[in-house]
């Protein structure tokens, strides 16, 4: 298959370079290998991307951008990419399925993944108590209770999801004050359900069949002691979605792509936008600010060597 910009993940980076895309005149076609919008359907409600006065939820934010690029005649593909293979005239992706698409424009949009606490019982008991998304696996801990692993905002917005359900929540920060905003802080620290663990680590999750206990140790008195939980909710951080890539465009040492200001990344032809890359503000309205830009340059790109 062959398009003159090829779009990889339909988050609201990649979504906002296909609308721009779009409107430009230019064949696009996004692939995604999950559903469109991206990180944002795992937000309950998101109370900072303008326009939305009352807040709006991830999933509608998420559903109505989608619609917005595929009412200006744009295409998704669901597939997950496994290698990009540049070229002087056109670059190539590989899908997992072997499937490959071609183009002279290439907009690395794939975001983040979450990272891994990396302690004993982690992997082992993945889908099995131990979670990485509240919003999608909350429902499952209902009067139950839970722990949250995180002080950043995404860790203290899933305390409070879960506090709407799970009969307690412990939320174990390693330093002695979450990093979050004052506003979540102050939700969080009036919430009878949340118990705050400061200065604390999870050293192992325990459980045969599923989670039943998390070991927390102490940084402050270095004891080591046990907490009974049903689940485990990991949000320590994002790690960026660039694997597949393959050093073919210059990335930071923690695995962010490199770019200028139009969001040209070191390979000619091949720009990267959004949580990807590396940059101050992983918000939603610079996602949508880097897409735009993405596919604006993209545009001039193949104008001027006249692809
Ligand atoms: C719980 C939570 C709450 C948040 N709340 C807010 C908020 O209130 N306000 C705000 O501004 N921001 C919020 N954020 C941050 C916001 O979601 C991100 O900044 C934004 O989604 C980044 O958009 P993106 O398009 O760059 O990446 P993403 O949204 O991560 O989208 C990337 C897409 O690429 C796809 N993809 C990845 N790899 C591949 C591959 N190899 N092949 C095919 N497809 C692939 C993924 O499936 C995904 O759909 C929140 C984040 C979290 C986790």
């Amino acid at each position: 298959m062959e398009r003159k910009v090829l779009i990889a993940g339909a988050g609201p980076a990649g979504l906002t370079a296909g609308i721009y895309g779009r409107r430009a005149k230019l064949e696009t076609i996004i692939v995604e290998q999950s559903f469109p919008g991206g990180t944002i359907t795992l937000a309950d409600k998101i109370e900072n991307y303008p326009g939305f006065p009352r807040g709006v939820s991830g999933q509608e934010l998420a559903a109505l951008m989608e619609q917005q690029y595929r009412n200006l005649g744009g295409q998704i593909l669901n597939g997950e990419i496994s290698q990009v293979v540049p070229g002087k005239q056109q670059h190539t992706l590989i899908l997992s399925d072997g499937q490959k698409l071609i183009g002279p424009a290439l907009i690395i949009a794939t975001g983040t993944t979450r990272k891994k606490l990396g302690v004993p019982g982690e992997e082992n008991l993945a889908g099995r108590g131990v979670s990485y998304c509240a919003v999608c696996d909350g429902a499952f801990f209902k009067n139950r209770t839970v722990a949250v692993v995180g002080g950043g905002d995404a860790a203290l917005m899933e305390a409070l999801h879960l506090a709407h359900l799970a009969a307690r929540c412990f939320l174990i920060h390693r330093r002695d004050s979450f990093r979050a905003a004052a506003s979540l802080q102050e939700e969080v620290f009036k919430n009878p359900k949340i118990t705050p663990v400061l200065s604390a680590v999870v050293e192992s999750i325990t459980g045969s069949t599923r989670v039943e206990s998390i070991v927390v140790r102490s940084l402050a008195t270095g004891k080591t002691e046990p907490i009974a939980v049903d689940g485990v909710f990991v949000s320590v951080g994002q790690q960026p979605r660039s694997e597949f890539l393959n050093e073919v465009v210059r990335l930071s040492p923690s695995g962010h792509i490199l770019t200028d200001e139009t969001m040209a990344t070191s390979c000619p032809g091949i720009f990267a936008c959004g949580d990807v890359r590396k940059k101050h503000l992983y918000q939603i309205v610079s996602a949508c600010s880097d897409g735009a830009i993405a596919a604006y340059f993209a545009e001039r790109y193949l104008t001027q060597s006249g692809k």
